[in-house]
């Protein structure tokens, strides 16, 4: 009896022409195949000619499922996972079914293919040595800018997933957060009809966005460039010294924009530091 198995199948996400020879290959090899939504597979799956049954495996069955694709595999089936589009697991279903898969002892084998966060992330220009993918930001401003805050301490670059009626919340968002300066990228509509790139300081990138609705429309990646913090050594202790005395007359922004003025520092770095001695009062 041959080995059951449990592929793990990256779809397109735009371009047919995305689908690998091995995903076909496979999904028309297998028993049955797990999909997000069967009624929006169906359509890729009849346009690569694959006549192999899909069953539902999406949010909200997908443990109860894990459980039966896990006694289908017992009995000798092979199965494949797919999702809407691109990458299975990546902001998509699917951690349950894999954990319940391997944990029950069988392989579970990965068919690569398309995931929009990557596409984005090889054309932006921004570092790619080290990155931070955090799928969807919360729903409602207050949470989604205070997480925000707290990606934007990371000094490596970041993104999320960010659909069209949010994005421009979402650049407004980052404004308030990160400034009008820091750079940003947004890769809209990947492999598709009308894919777009902007790149820019975030008040450049949302004035291109808001001025025009079509840039407004289909799917986004929002990439960010990590900051770029200073060293504390370079707050030396004569800048701490500075800074301190200054707090001791002016609100802590201005402090920090004036010594930010005198040593070429960035204020945001001096802002952080000067909240350290505010907690210290
Ligand atoms: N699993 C998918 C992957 O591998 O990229 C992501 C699924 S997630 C539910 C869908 C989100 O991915 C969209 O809201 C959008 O943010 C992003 N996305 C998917 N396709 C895209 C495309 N062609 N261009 C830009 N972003 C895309």
């Amino acid at each position: 009896m041959t080995e059951s198995l449990l592929y793990i199948v990256s779809t397109p996400i735009g371009n047919l022409g995305d689908m690998t020879p091995r995903a076909v290959e496979v999904l028309e090899r297998v028993d049955v195949i797990a999909a997000e939504d069967t009624r929006h597979s169906k359509r890729l799956m009849s346009h690569f000619g694959i006549n192999t049954p899909l069953i539902p495996c999406h949010d909200h069955n997908e443990r109860q499922q894990a459980e039966s694709i896990v006694n289908r595999m017992r009995n000798g089936a092979s199965v494949a996972l797919i999702s809407d589009a691109g990458t299975p697991l990546i902001s998509d279903p699917g951690f349950y079914l894999v954990r319940a898969v391997r944990e029950a002892g069988f392989r579970v084998v990965p068919v690569p293919g398309a995931c929009a966060f990557v596409a984005a992330l090889s054309v932006s220009g921004l570092p790619t040595d080290r990155f931070f993918f955090e799928g969807f930001l919360p729903a409602k401003s207050g949470a989604r800018r205070k997480r925000m805050e707290v990606l934007s301490a990371f000094e490596h670059t970041w993104g999320v997933y960010e659909s069209p009626h949010r994005i421009l919340d979402s650049l407004e968002d980052l404004q308030a957060v990160l400034g009008d300066e820091h750079y940003i990228v947004i890769a809209r509509e990947i492999t598709k009809t009308f894919e777009t790139v902007l790149a820019g300081s975030v008040s450049d990138v949302l004035e291109r966005v808001r001025s025009d609705s079509n840039q407004q429309r289909g799917e986004f990646v929002v990439l960010v460039e990590g900051n770029k913090k200073e060293k504390s050594s370079e707050i030396t202790p004569e800048i701490q010294k500075m800074l301190q005395r200054l707090l001791e007359e002016l609100p802590i922004k201005k402090a920090a924009a004036v010594v930010a003025d005198l040593t070429g520092l960035r204020k945001k770095a001096l802002y952080e530091h000067g909240l350290t001695f505010k907690d210290n009062d």
